[in-house]
């Protein structure tokens, strides 16, 4: 019989609230919750907060409190382009929380898990938030996982943008290989192939609008490359959907079953390994929905 996947989320990710119009809407979660409730497979879970001192491995004491202060006052911009809501900092605890879960989850169990978290993560520089992204989930997770005895863990971001917060929190980290496919140029304007931190840096930069196949091929040769003689123990998933056809922020062409296709594909390569997802962009909310609820269903 199929394994039911946990899929860690929190209300609170759903209140953060960037403010009318922006493309980082409670909606986008609000879709995939709806969807993913339908799954039997599935077994949603309401994580607990996280305290502010597990945000510690990633970032300074300075940036968590700019974020508490700019949610007590009601709100305001954080950053030129990343704005914070009064429920954004109980979003970025909840978000932690359900990140760390299923983390925990798969240290424990060695099964598979899935973080439904906003606002998304990749973005986020130690000490600055952008592109809509507060803390860096993925970065939070690996950390908590080398604090569990993780020695080689693999990041894959297969969202349209380019990771740049995520590269910047490990390029100098052996222990930790990236491999990220994204839109170029787009932004944030980083990623390019030639940026090796300490050979542990994989980007996959690509235009827009070629066919889907050639995406998941070229990000899968970069799994390769990155893998090769080196096994995961762990398997983190920046799990973004904008590179799906016709979403507003992105110009690729993947379907819902790329994503199924890449996880199978991650599971038969790395077998008794376990894979993490955590929910980073993707700005169509029934797409993103089909994308993540393909990406689970590979899981069981
Ligand atoms: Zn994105």
């Amino acid at each position: 019989m199929a394994e039911r996947i946990p899929v860690f989320t929190h209300p609170d990710c759903v209140r953060h609230d960037p403010g009318a119009g922006h493309p980082e809407t409670p909606a986008r979660l609000q879709a995939v919750l709806a969807r993913l409730a339908r799954e039997p497979l599935v077994d949603l879970r309401q994580a607990t907060p996280a305290g502010p001192e597990q945000l510690l491995t990633t970032h300074p004491e300075h940036h968590l409190q700019l974020l508490q202060a700019i949610s007590q006052q009601g709100g305001g911009a954080v950053s030129l382009d990343t704005t914070a809501s009064a429920a954004s900092w109980a979003a970025v605890l909840a978000a932690t929380g359900a990140v760390r879960e299923a983390l925990g989850h798969a240290m424990e169990t060695g099964g598979h898990a899935f973080a439904a978290v906003r606002p998304p993560g990749h973005h986020a520089l130690s000490n600055r938030a952008m592109g809509f992204c507060l803390v860096n989930n993925v970065i939070v997770a690996a950390r908590a996982a080398q604090a569990g005895g993780r020695e080689r863990i693999l990041i894959v971001d297969w969202d349209v943008h380019h990771g740049n917060g995520t590269q910047a929190l490990m390029e100098h980290d052996a222990g930790i290989r990236f491999v990220s496919m994204h839109q170029h140029p787009w932004y944030p304007g980083t990623g390019m192939a030639h940026e090796r931190g300490v050979g542990n840096v994989f980007n996959v930069p690509r235009g827009a609008g070629a066919p889907r196949q050639l995406y998941v091929e070229d990000l899968w040769a970069a799994v390769h490359a990155a893998t090769e003689g080196w096994p995961p123990d762990l398997v983190l998933i920046s799990a973004g959907y904008d590179a799906m056809l016709g979403d507003p922020l992105g110009g690729f062409t993947l379907e819902a079953e790329d994503y199924a296709g890449l996880t199978l594909r991650l599971r038969e390569r790395f077998p008794s390994v376990p894979l993490v997802a955590l929910l980073e962009g993707g700005y169509n909310p029934s797409r993103l929905s089909e994308g993540v609820a393909a990406t689970v269903g590979a899981m069981t």
